[in-house]
């Protein structure tokens, strides 16, 4: 038997409206309505941005920057629009803080690439967390192997905690940068970053905040954080995919070196010498992802047309009602039972390899991720090889969390 459920949510946003908005959630699979609850890999897309990609492609396509002619100036207009778009979301000061990427994993190579390695000297150490992505994992352990820098990782208690003590005595005088998760994909944790950034602000050393699960569910505020870097992906956030930003404090972009070459980042090129263009246009080498940009723009300007205190509390019900009724259907346990978390719930089911139960609810319609959630060494910290993730968006349900709990006892029906 399921464990009975409430039929609304507390939160004031009309989700019936929002699902609306949202093509992709209107269709069947396997003969059953789509539920999708595999948010944190990626998020569906609102008409609004579907609109604003194809629109681009219909009236406005145009190379930025280049042209005077008026296809090329309003392709221009909208591209530097939509940074102020992101600046503002994110409470930056100044859109030349903003730098257009391919996602929260470009962002973290290019801060190693053009900001923290001229800096090292062998036997210097960045100082990450044990609850990381892969992506804020190994440009780390590429710029180590290349510098003779150390990598020091921060442990993680059993519930999923950073541990904030050994962080302080982990901070030494050879660290030369710090990156954390602001919210773990794998366990949904919400790390203290503010707090992080102070402690290391008080050895004077920079700090690069992963936001690509943060941003989708709580207000970002780069300026009341005081981080030195903020990486985020447009596609975990109703945009689209192949885009994302790095927020850089305006001191630290100026003082970088280029991370690519190619047209668009320089002043002017000569056999002798090359001058490159201020930033952020320096860190934008090449044809720019333009629709992805204006796409990433209209999800935001929509996320921000429903509230994002509402959006946050709806989500926050919904994690909170699905952890109680998967944590009553017995032989499950959660991995990761943070104080704060946000966005996910990871667990494994006693006897069940997590594809298994991937599988079977995919047969009923339920989509969830199975697997190492590109953080292996999160799993290693719990003895596991993979995990069941369910992760919620704004258009998520108390209807669709009861589907997942009836897919779960479906499971449990077939493993005995
Ligand atoms: N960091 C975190 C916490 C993530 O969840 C992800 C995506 N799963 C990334 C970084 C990488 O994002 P992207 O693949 O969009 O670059």
């Amino acid at each position: 038997m399921s464990t009975p459920m409430p039929t609304t949510t507390r939160a004031a946003l009309d989700v019936e409206r929002i699902r609306a908005d949202f093509p992709a959630l209107h269709q069947e699979v396997h003969g059953r309505p789509l539920v999708y609850l595999d948010n944190a890999a990626t998020t569906q897309k609102p008409r609004r941005v579907i609109d604003a990609v194809s629109r681009f492609y219909e009236y406005d396509c145009a190379n930025v920057h280049r042209g005077v002619h008026l296809l090329s100036q309003r392709a221009t207009v909208a591209y530097e629009r939509a940074r102020t778009t992101i600046r503002k979301f994110i409470g930056a000061a100044d859109s030349r803080e903003i730098v257009f990427t391919r996602g929260t994993t470009e962002a973290i190579n290019l801060v190693a690439s053009s900001f923290v390695r001229p800096r090292l000297e062998p036997g210097d150490e960045i100082l990450i967390t044990g609850m990381e992505h892969h992506s804020n994992i190994v440009p780390w352990q590429l710029l180590c192997a290349a510098t003779g820098a150390v990598l020091k990782v921060v442990p993680i208690t059993d519930s999923g905690e950073i541990e904030l003590d050994r962080y302080e005595e982990l901070l030494s005088d050879r660290t030369r940068f710090v990156a954390v998760v602001q919210v773990s994909n794998a366990l949904g944790t919400v790390n203290p970053v503010k707090r992080m950034i102070e402690i290391a602000h008080a050895r004077n050393i920079p700090v690069l905040v992963d936001g690509a699960q943060a941003v989708p569910h709580a207000r970002i505020d780069v300026r009341d954080l005081d981080c030195d870097f903020y990486a985020f992906s447009g596609h975990k956030i109703y945009g689209p995919t192949g885009i994302g930003a790095l927020y850089g404090k305006r001191e630290h972009l100026l003082g970088m070196i280029p991370y690519q070459g190619g047209g668009d980042m320089i002043l002017s090129v000569t056999w002798e010498k090359t001058s490159y263009a201020e930033p952020p246009h320096r860190f934008e080498a090449g044809t720019p992802n333009i629709e992805g940009a204006i796409g990433l723009a209209a999800a935001l300007d929509y996320l921000d047309s429903l509230g994002l205190d509402a959006v946050a509390a709806h989500e926050s019900e919904l994690l909170e009602t699905a952890t109680a009724a998967v944590l009553a259907i017995p032989g499950i346990r959660l991995v990761g039972a943070a104080r704060h978390r946000a966005g996910a719930l990871s667990f494994v089911m006693k006897g069940v390899h997590p594809h298994d139960i991937g599988t079977i609810l995919d047969s009923e319609g339920v989509a969830i991720r199975a697997g190492h959630h590109c953080a292996q060494p999160v799993m290693q910290r719990f003895n596991i090889s993979a995990t069941v993730r369910a992760s919620f968006g704004v258009y998520n349900t108390i209807d669709e969390v009861q589907r997942l709990v009836d897919g779960l006892h479906k499971v449990k029906e077939v493993f005995g």
